[in-house]
């Protein structure tokens, strides 16, 4: 519940005037002062807890003394009120009314506690005295005095994990209305290239408040903060810098589809990887929306005294001839990007040799978690995996397995968008899942007290393992969505605002269910379905697990691709199919489990032994392996058949133990049927 009276304490009227307030100290590493600076909103400090705004962000209406926000770290941090429209509530829920953030998707925010903001005019000072640096700046970039004292750019050491160290780097702070709200470094030349951000901070456009602006004609996107330097040093305004070239989250994108007016161009790095940056960067914008400006050829001094070929615009401005006029000219010609992926031979080519050199072998992109079963399938960017299983196989738990080491391994983010388990649920298994903490439903007080301690050192182990990666793992329970386009817009939004590279759909008849099929077949609907999700899939460049149901109940008969329930042709969909199954285990009888004292979960019921077959794959032969289901971790490892009788045997002594202390009991029971799943 929101603590309301809060908000009821502090009703006089403040005496600050207009003037934009530096950030209090005991404000610095607020999450909720943070997001209000990010949006250039006009505020003031209220009290030693709270600030307020000029304008109610929520209905708009203008005056102070209305729209109050808690900023002290700590729980209540980011709490809002609005004494006009009457709304509130947590710093989540004013995102979502921005949208900023999706709703039903499992958002934690940035990684960790903020790091405090440091001292800007002090790095500034220090860029200023230093000869090096100032070298540096003005004659390798070319950047004016006036524009490195406008932008504030600074001075100073930061530690680079990469470098092992403390370096000497340059400062870039990101200002709104003379408040910093984030900040890159870059190591100083002649130190290797590395960048390093402040930490707990979300990273937003470079020169983005731009974008506050709706009456905004036309802005342009280039890399990294020394391109939109160079740009306004030589008079061109509507410029932002897109932090890094691999930035995932992007919830500026909000603001850019606000203004419709606006023409948007994108100039990034003349290379391949530059180019394929800049496409992935306009199809999130939309890509009708985006004009590509290519730098005209020009040369640079190398290292070696020679030249090289220039690719940037802070180079080209340098060395290339830059200048405004020329600028208004290469935006005029600037062509739309390429929509439908027709390509020439030559094009064609180049990218298949760049592709080669990048890689050491054939191997496909994205391997399987699983040896065994990665000489059998592999992925590749912007493929469709299916997965089909009976009920209680596994399929959500093989999915996550899947989608969390491709987050995990490959560095990109993912969502899992399940209808079936709320978010909570799904984290509670991924935690389990990553610290192994075995999750079995338990009635003993004692023992459930036991199983909290575990899953209170799972969570510190599932936090630091989600802090310490580049990877973000998002979960989404999309139970409002009423209608098939929405839910495609859902998609389309995580995508386009989290930079997902990787979605799990579970599962597509569930979907098929929730929304409304109109006068459409449940065959037609299901199709709709698979075609909308694979053309979401092919325009983003994104890769793709679906979860299916088959359209029987397993009997004794192997689950396979062909079962789909619904439509035959979801399967032409996708690039690869597999199929899993588990076998019933044997009936034990009524008296063994008396005897044991035990009692089956419903889970135990199959064996553990998990058949894997791969029934499409478009670059192996396919075929069929064997892995091992651990249901009570929800993980999935290589079959190894001694490592499971040893520790059946173990869990069977240990039960058999306990049992005898207890009731005194002699029998030497049979052991066939009893598995890892039992429980007393
Ligand atoms: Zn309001």
């Amino acid at each position: 519940m929101l603590e309301l009276q809060l908000f009821h304490r502090y009703t006089r009227a403040l005496p600050t005037s207009g003037e934009m307030m530096q950030v209090p100290v005991e404000f610095q590493t607020s999450k909720g002062l943070q997001y209000i600076l990010s949006k250039g909103w006009q505020w003031k400090q209220s009290d030693s807890e709270r600030i307020q705004t000029e304008t109610c962000p929520v209905c708009k209406k203008a005056g102070w003394g209305h729209f109050y926000m808690v900023c002290e770290p700590g729980k209540r941090d980011g709490l809002w009120q609005c004494m006009r429209c009457g709304k509130s509530g947590h710093l989540n829920a004013l995102k979502e009314e921005m949208g900023d953030k999706i709703q039903y998707v499992g958002d934690f925010g940035t990684k960790g506690d903020s790091e405090q903001m440091p001292n800007i005019e002090q790095m500034h000072e220090e860029l200023l005295a230093n000869e090096d640096a100032m070298d540096y700046l003005v004659n390798t970039r070319g950047f004016s005095l006036e524009i490195i004292k406008q932008q504030k750019i600074g001075f100073g050491k930061r530690f680079f994990k990469k470098l092992g160290g403390e370096k000497l780097c340059i400062s870039y702070p990101y200002l709104i209305d003379g408040n910093a709200v984030f900040v890159h470094w870059r190591t100083l030349p002649p130190t290797q290239k590395e960048f390093s951000s402040l930490k707990g901070w979300e990273a937003p456009l470079y020169n983005g408040h731009i974008l506050n602006d709706e009456s905004l004609k036309e802005v342009s996107f280039v890399e990294g903060e020394a391109n939109v330097i160079a740009a306004l040093d030589h008079g061109v305004k509507d410029i932002v810098g897109v932090p890094g070239a691999n930035f995932k989250k992007a919830m500026w994108l909000e603001q850019l589809d606000k203004i419709e007016e606006l023409k948007i161009y994108i100039c990034y790095d003349k290379d391949q990887v530059g180019q394929k940056a800049a496409q992935t960067l306009a199809s999130r914008i939309g890509i009708n929306r985006c004009y590509k400006i290519i730098l005209p050829d020009f040369e640079i001094p190398s290292d070696e005294g020679g030249t090289k070929k220039g690719k940037d615009l802070n180079e080209w401005f340098q060395h290339g001839g830059g200048s405004a006029e020329k600028w208004e000219t290469l935006k005029a010609q600037a062509p739309k990007f390429d929509v439908d992926g027709v390509t020439n031979i030559d094009d064609g080519l180049d990218r298949f040799e760049e592709e080669l050199n990048g890689k050491t072998g054939m191997m496909p992109k994205y391997m399987m978690p699983w040896p065994s079963l990665g000489d059998k399938l592999g992925l590749e960017e912007g493929d469709i995996l299916d997965i089909i299983a009976y009920e209680k196989i596994g399929k959500t738990t093989f999915g996550l397995n899947l989608m969390e080491y491709f987050v995990d391994q490959y560095g990109e983010d993912g969502i899992i968008i399940c209808l079936e388990m709320s978010n909570d649920r799904m984290i509670r298994k991924w935690v389990s899942h990553v610290s192994q903490v075995a999750d079995k439903v338990t009635f003993d007080p004692v023992e459930a007290a036991a199983l909290n301690e575990k899953f209170k050192e799972g969570v510190k182990v599932a936090r630091a393992k989600h802090h310490n990666r580049p990877g973000n793992l998002y979960f989404c329970y999309p139970k409002g969505v009423k209608t098939l386009d929405d839910f495609f817009k859902l998609v389309t939004d995580c995508i386009r605002r989290y930079g997902v590279k990787w979605i799990m759909v579970d599962n597509l008849q569930l979907l098929a269910g929730r929304v409304p099929r109109g006068t459409h077949s449940r065959m037609e609907h299901l199709d709709r379905i698979s075609k909308g999700l694979q053309g979401l899939n092919k325009d983003y460049g994104t890769q793709m697990i679906r979860i299916l149901q088959p359209h029987r109940n397993g009997n004794d008969e192997l689950c396979t691709m062909n079962d789909v329930d619904g439509s035959a042709s979801l399967a032409k969909d996708c690039d690869a199919g597999i199929s899993l199954n588990r076998s019933k285990k044997p009936e034990m009888s009524s008296q063994a489990l008396a005897t044991e004292g035990m009692v089956m979960s419903s889970d135990a019921s199959f064996d553990r032994k998990l058949l894997v077959t791969v029934d499409i794959t478009r670059y192996s032969a396919g075929g069929q392996c064997t892995l091992d289901y651990v249901g009570e971790t929800s993980t999935v490892r290589e079959y190894n058949h001694a490592q499971i009788k040893a520790e059946e045997a173990k869990i069977k002594s240990n039960i058999l133990n306990e049992v005898k202390d207890v009731s005194q009991l002699t029998t030497s029971a049979g052991t066939e049927g009893a598995s890892a799943q039992s429980e007393i």
